[in-house]
C-alpha cells in the first residue's frame, strides 16, 4: 500500500481533535514530500541531526516536531525553527530552550515528557519532578508548555497499555488544574504509536505519533 492510502486510512479514523504527527525517523526525505503532497505538514524525527538534514530539503510550511531524547547541546540547532519539542524531562534541557528561543526571538512550545511505562528505558519525568520544573520555570518566557508525552510499555497486553495511557491523561489533568487553568493553550495530549493510537485516542489522546503504519516498517 502507498503512503497516500494509510495516511487515508489512519484519517478516516481520526476524530477532529485529534493531530496526526507522520513520524518520518530513518525515512527519505522523498518519502516525506510524498506525505506532504498528501497534505501531511506535522512530522516527527528522533535526531536532530536528520531532523535538520530533512528541514533544509522540504517545504517551510512542514511543521517539526522533535519526539525523541533531545541533548541541550543541539537545542540551538532546531530552535530557530521547531514546532514542537515533545521531550522536556529537565530543568536544564528547559533553561537551554528558553535560552535558545529567546536568541531567535521566538517562544518555542513545549511537552513534559512522563515516564509511564513499564520498562526503565525510556526518558520522562514523574509527577512531582514535572511540578517542580513548572515552578521553577515561571520567568522563562521564551517557553511555553503545551501539555504531556508518554509512551506506554511496548506489550500486547491492552490492560495494561490502556492503563498506562490513563495515567497519563490524569497527569496532564492535574497539571492543567494546578498550574493551567486559564490557558486555553495547555490542550495537549501526545501519545499513540502505530500499534496503540486507537487505544490512546479512546483514552484522551489529542495528538498521536505514527510512524510505520504509515512509511512502512524501518
Ligand atoms: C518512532 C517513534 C514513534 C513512532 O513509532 P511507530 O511504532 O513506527 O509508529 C512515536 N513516538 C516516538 C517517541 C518514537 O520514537
Amino acid at each position: 500500500m502507498s503512503i497516500q492510502l494509510h495516511l487515508e486510512e489512519i484519517r478516516k479514523q481520526l476524530p477532529d481533535h485529534v493531530t496526526l504527527i507522520a513520524v518520518s525517523k530513518t525515512k527519505p526525505v522523498s518519502a516525506i514530500q510524498e506525505a506532504y503532497n498528501c497534505g501531511q505538514r506535522d512530522f516527527g524525527e528522533n535526531k536532530v541531526q536528520e531532523m535538520n538534514d530533512k528541514q533544509h530539503q522540504l517545504p517551510a510550511d512542514v511543521r517539526w516536531h522533535l519526539i525523541g531524547h533531545l541533548q541541550s547541546n543541539k537545542v540551538k540547532y532546531i530552535a530557530p525553527y521547531v514546532h514542537l519539542i515533545h521531550s522536556v524531562d529537565s530543568l536544564s534541557l528547559l533553561q537551554e530552550i528558553n535560552k535558545q528561543a529567546l536568541k531567535n526571538n521566538r517562544v518555542i512550545d513545549c511537552l513534559l515528557q512522563f515516564h509511564i511505562a513499564q520498562e526503565d528505558t525510556k526518558f520522562g519525568l514523574n509527577l512531582h519532578e514535572a511540578e517542580i520544573l513548572v515552578e521553577t520555570s515561571n520567568s522563562m518566557k521564551n517557553v511555553r508548555f503545551r501539555g504531556v508525552m508518554g509512551m506506554a510499555t511496548f506489550t500486547d497486553n491492552q490492560t495494561q497499555v490502556k492503563s498506562e495511557f490513563q495515567h497519563l491523561k490524569s497527569i496532564f489533568e492535574q497539571l492543567k488544574l494546578n498550574y493551567f487553568p486559564d490557558e486555553s493553550t495547555f490542550d495537549t495530549i501526545s501519545m499513540g504509536m502505530s500499534d496503540d493510537y486507537e487505544l490512546a485516542i479512546a483514552k484522551g489522546s489529542t495528538m498521536i505519533r505514527v510512524g510505520s503504519k504509515i512509511f512502512g516498517n524501518r
